[in-house]
């Protein structure tokens, strides 16, 4: 196929070269014998032109010198005996246009020439580079959403279906499960669509409308073996495409990546939950013992009601006295058993509304035995109408159990009625701030570093309360630092977006 198109563009050109020579001649016996004296030598740049079909300059160039020779010696055979005249100045005229046609030729062939090896080097990068690149012709949605400042959805969803593929490399072909980019070029990415694909290729025409020349977007498309693939769009409209004639698109596939978030997202959750259950381990005690008390009560009262009933005149009011115990301890002990239950239970991260002012005097509720057993004081401030937050509670709960804990280790060998445990919650504009400050023996070493995985000064210690903290907190939109009081003591502050200003950060 590809000899015979040679072939036949070989004769064409033969053709065509026999054809100017044909002129070149026909217009030399023009001049020599027609009574136009001269003019006639004008129309070899016809001829001139006539080359550059060519491309070649130096025939080119050849064509003009052997023209210009042509019209002078047309000139001596037809004007020998006369002095210079009119004839020698339409000659001039002549030679300056066959001049001039010659070298503008030649410039136009050589910026062309120029053109060519930029856009073939264009086509080899296009071609060899290692990521998915596609040329798209979106000049139909160009017409279709021209004048419109906010399409509608269908609009725009009729607009994306037009964009066509001009050209696409091998990357791109393989981006899309295909074997040859041909199977790609001349169609539509419809096939590989997905209703999130849909919408980000909504938003990058609404963004082009807007005038945008450069948008990214992540997506999903199903590729041609119906695997998901997520794609990072890069779509690039070039300066001078002013109609989307020629959309650069360039894809990136995050599909492994995003793969690997999720797998690390998962192992993160596994190991928030397991430190989770290691501090519900360390208040196995008092935890036994907070379920342990309202359950004596409702022992208590139960046998008290029943020797109100055995006595000769059972007294109703006293044996309802006694009932009323028994279920206020029994409801007491239920909601100590769902709320451990909730720490140990392994869920996935929640958007709860959540009051911090209440989640803090829970905590310190569960903790208060172990706190007491270890003689440590806890003042408490907080203001009033604190603005909720949004967030993981259980996530949130465990933090704060950290941090308490943390302090009333840090405070062990400190003597027993010295033992303080602050923790002030502090409103802020955008935020709420907790600071957990103790009065033990401070940080001795860099803050930052207690942070890191394993960092740990205790014998029993796994070092991973804090780096887990602090991703809960950072999932959150806030941060986690720490740092030594000036009067003694570490504290250990958290801030967090109140719920409006992590709308709006988002
Ligand atoms: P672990 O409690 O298992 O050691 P953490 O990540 O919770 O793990 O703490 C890491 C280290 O940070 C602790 O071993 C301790 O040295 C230091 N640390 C934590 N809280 C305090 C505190 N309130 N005061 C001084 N040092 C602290």
């Amino acid at each position: 196929m590809a000899h015979e198109a040679e072939k036949k563009r070989r004769l064409a050109a033969q053709v065509q070269g026999v054809a100017t020579v044909a002129l070149a001649l026909g217009i030399f016996a023009l001049d020599v014998l027609s009574p136009l004296q001269g003019a006639v030598a004008v129309l070899y740049t016809i001829v001139v032109l006539l080359t550059t079909r060519a491309n070649a300059r130096g025939l080119t160039l050849t064509a003009g010198f052997v023209c210009a020779l042509l019209a002078i010696a047309g000139y001596f055979i037809s004007h020998d005996h006369e002095a210079l005249g009119s004839a020698a100045v339409r000659l001039s005229v002549a030679l300056v246009a066959i001049g001039v046609t010659t070298l503008l030729s030649v410039r136009h062939m050589a910026a062309a020439e120029h053109r060519r090896i930029a856009d073939r080097r264009y086509r080899a990068i296009f071609n060899a580079a290692g990521f998915p690149i596609w040329e798209g012709d979106w000049s139909e949605a160009f017409r279709l959403l021209r004048g419109k400042q906010a399409p509608d959805a269908e609009a725009i969803d009729i607009a994306a279906r037009t964009a066509t593929i001009c050209d696409a490399n091998h990357a791109a072909a393989a981006l899309f499960g295909l074997e040859r980019r041909e199977e790609l070029v001349g169609g539509t990415l419809v096939r590989f669509h997905t209703p999130a694909a849909e919408a980000t290729l909504g938003r990058i025409l609404q963004a082009m409308i807007a005038g945008e020349t450069t948008i990214e977007e992540e997506t999903r498309f199903i590729d041609a073996r119906g695997e998901p693939v997520d794609v990072l769009l890069r779509v690039t409209i070039p300066p001078q495409q002013k109609e989307w004639r020629q959309v650069l698109i360039m894809g990136l596939d995050v599909t492994e990546r995003n793969q690997t978030n999720v797998r690390l997202a998962q192992a993160q959750a596994q190991l928030t939950h397991v430190s989770r259950i290691t501090t519900l381990g360390q208040l196995a005690a008092s935890i036994a013992h907070e379920v342990n008390q309202p359950l004596s009560a409702l022992i208590t009262y139960a046998k008290s009601g029943k020797r109100w009933l055995a006595r000769e005149a059972p007294d109703a009011a006293e044996v309802s006295d006694c009932l009323d115990h028994v279920v206020s301890n029994g409801t007491r002990a239920a909601d100590v058993i769902a709320r451990i239950r909730a720490l140990a239970r392994r869920a996935d991260p929640r958007q709860d509304a959540i009051d911090l002012a209440s989640l803090v005097d829970e905590t310190i509720e569960l903790l208060r035995r172990d706190l007491n057993t270890h003689d440590v004081t806890v003042e408490v401030t907080m203001p009033e109408g604190l603005p909720p937050l949004v967030g993981d509670r259980v996530q949130m709960q465990q933090v704060l159990m950290n941090l308490m804990l943390n302090a009333e280790q840090a405070m062990a060998q400190v003597a027993p009625g010295a033992r303080v445990m602050c923790v002030e919650v502090v409103a802020e504009p955008d935020s709420v701030a907790v600071h957990v400050r103790d009065s033990g023996g401070g940080i001795a070493v860099e803050p930052e570093s207690l942070f890191s995985p394993f960092f740990t000064t205790k014998s029993e210690g796994m070092g991973m309360g804090l780096s887990i903290c602090r991703s809960i907190i950072e999932s959150h939109g806030g941060t986690l630092g720490a740092e030594n009081h000036p009067d003694g003591g570490a504290v250990f502050s958290f801030r967090l977006p109140v719920a409006g200003a992590m709308e709006s950060a988002a």
